[in-house]
């Protein structure tokens, strides 16, 4: 079998180049060589972990990414320019394409993923993160939960690591669990050959490694069937990109059961992100700011919204089952700017809202169009006023991502923010599909390091690692036989 992959690259496209160092964008593909041992496609922290496990393996590798910045869903991206607060428009809800009066440093956020909490450690240090910079913010506490009462002041739980205060801020709403939280703690030959890009400029290896989601990788960029009198064939495209197929002496095709496996996947996701420039932070009934508006531990929280109980959850649930966005959502929200001050101009923050549950499709058929996705965005804001009034006032821009948009910008099929849903059936032996669990494909030489593969997603590198691993393996057996 003989199997080439279409990248999906456009005259935009970022390449890491053979020493690891970034070639930059745009006018880099002209330093593309014609050929190297092995191609990642997709430079996702799982991509990157790969490809850099490789290098330091001694392949000649280079990494194809189609977006213009790095980091696929744990990426950081400046998409609210930086404004003196002088020129601050009167109107809150300015998309950030409007800012026009930039001025350094921007508002940079975590624009997918928010938070590290289970990058490998062996990653961390066989890669020397942190000599290359990497380093670790940690928060204590890390989770604040004000509740909307009718009582004054609201109350809200504070959770960190020390025990002690964590029992007692429990112990405001039951003895019982605070104590059940102390028992808990005591017990403890189709080859694949290299990839096509948009442009047509075909890059050869001798193996391929793709950081796509499977549904990406196998439907859209692999052929489907190829060979054949040599032509290219063309199949529907699932999300949008035509592909097609290089030529093969003999007709072939993917295993039906593993293509139908592929195209079942359950990638249903409730999630919309919504990315939000303030100009000062959110002061919480239930833990008021102090004059001088400084953060206070709350603030470096994972601050949970529309949580007093189950009931609400299950209700927001429903009603994006029937096609509805939640009407009071479940919000998860972060100030990553409380940490690192970086990330925004002097007094402004960056605040990332992680919000659940919003249907894929809305009911009756409806777009996600700019009015609905602005409705959607304006009940969260509602909800967070409720909480902390002021804080609509203190909203610079916003950036709204639901699922149709996480799967446009960041190639996540149906939005799922784990290239896949992480339920029992796509686990372990059976992720992305039964026999194919150990990164390789039905393809020789193309290999999945993503996080459809196992262990799945969440920024913790693995599945990068453990593919290159099986890479360097079949790698040193293909050098052999070649
Ligand atoms: C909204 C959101 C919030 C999340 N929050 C968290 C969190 O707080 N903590 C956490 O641990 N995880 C979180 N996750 C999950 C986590 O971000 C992902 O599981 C992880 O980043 C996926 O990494 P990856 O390298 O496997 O794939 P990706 O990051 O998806 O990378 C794939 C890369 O391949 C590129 N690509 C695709 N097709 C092509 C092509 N044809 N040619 C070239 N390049 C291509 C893409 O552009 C992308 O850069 C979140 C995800 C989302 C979406």
């Amino acid at each position: 079998m003989l199997a080439g992959l279409r990248a999906g690259l456009g005259a935009g496209c970022a390449v890491h180049g053979q020493r690891g160092q970034r070639l930059a964008h745009s006018r880099t593909t002209e330093k593309l060589q014609r050929e190297y041992d092995a191609v990642v496609i997709g430079a996702g922290h799982n991509g990157l972990v790969a490809a850099a496990y490789l290098q330091q393996a001694g392949l000649r590798t280079a990494v194809l990414e189609k977006r213009h910045v790095l980091g696929g869903a744990a990426v950081t991206e400046e998409i609210v320019p930086g404004t003196p607060r002088a020129l601050h428009p009167p109107a809150h809800y300015l998309p950030c394409a409007r800012l026009t009066t930039p001025c350094s440093p921007g508002f940079k956020f975590s624009r997918a993923s928010y938070l590290l909490s289970l990058l490998r450690p062996q990653i961390y240090a066989e890669l020397e993160l942190q000599r290359h910079g990497l380093k670790v913010l940690p928060r204590d506490p890390y989770s604040f939960t004000p509740l909307l009462e009718d009582r004054s002041p609201p109350r809200s739980l504070l959770m960190g690591h020390n025990m002690a205060q964590t029992q007692q801020q429990i112990a405001q709403f039951s003895q019982k669990d605070a104590q059940a939280v102390c028992r808990v703690l005591l017990g403890t030959d189709g080859q694949a050959q290299g990839v096509v890009m948009q442009d047509g400029t075909e890059v050869r290896s001798k193996v391929v490694l793709s950081n796509a989601s499977p549904q990406l990788t196998f439907l859209e960029l692999t052929p489907q069937v190829w060979g054949h009198h040599s032509t290219w064939h063309r199949v529907t495209p699932q999300l949008g990109h035509p592909i097609t197929a290089v030529p093969s002496p003999s007709q072939e095709q993917l295993p039906e059961d593993f293509v139908r496996r592929i195209q079942q996947l359950d990638t249903r996701s409730p999630v919309t992100k919504i990315n939000v420039a303030v100009d000062r932070l959110p002061s919480f009934l239930a833990a008021p700011n102090t004059h001088d508006n400084q953060p206070l531990p709350h603030h470096c929280c994972s601050i949970h919204l529309n949580c007093e109980g189950t009931h609400l959850l299950h209700q927001a649930y429903t009603e994006a089952a029937q096609g509805h966005p939640s009407s009071r959502p479940m919000i998860e929200l972060c100030i990553p700017s409380v940490l690192d001050p970086g990330l925004a101009p002097p007094g402004c923050h960056v605040v990332s809202l992680f919000t659940q549950y919003t249907p894929y499709e809305l009911a009756g058929g409806q777009p996600w169009d700019e009015k609905a996705r602005n409705a959607y965005a304006d009940t969260v804001f509602d909800c967070i006023e409720a909480y902390a009034p002021g804080f609509k006032a203190s909203v610079i821009g916003r950036d709204i991502l639901t699922p149709p948009d996480l799967e446009r910008i960041f190639g996540l099929p149906g939005g799922n923010i784990f290239h896949g849903g992480m339920s029992l059936d796509q686990l372990y032996f059976t992720r992305p599909a039964p026999s194919y669990s150990t990164y390789q494909s039905p393809v020789p030489g193309l290999y999945l390091c993503g996080s459809g593969a196992h262990p799945g997603g969440g920024v913790m590198g693995a599945a990068g690692r453990n593919a290159a691993q099986v890479v360097l393996r079949d790698f040193r057996r293909l050098r052999w036989q070649r």
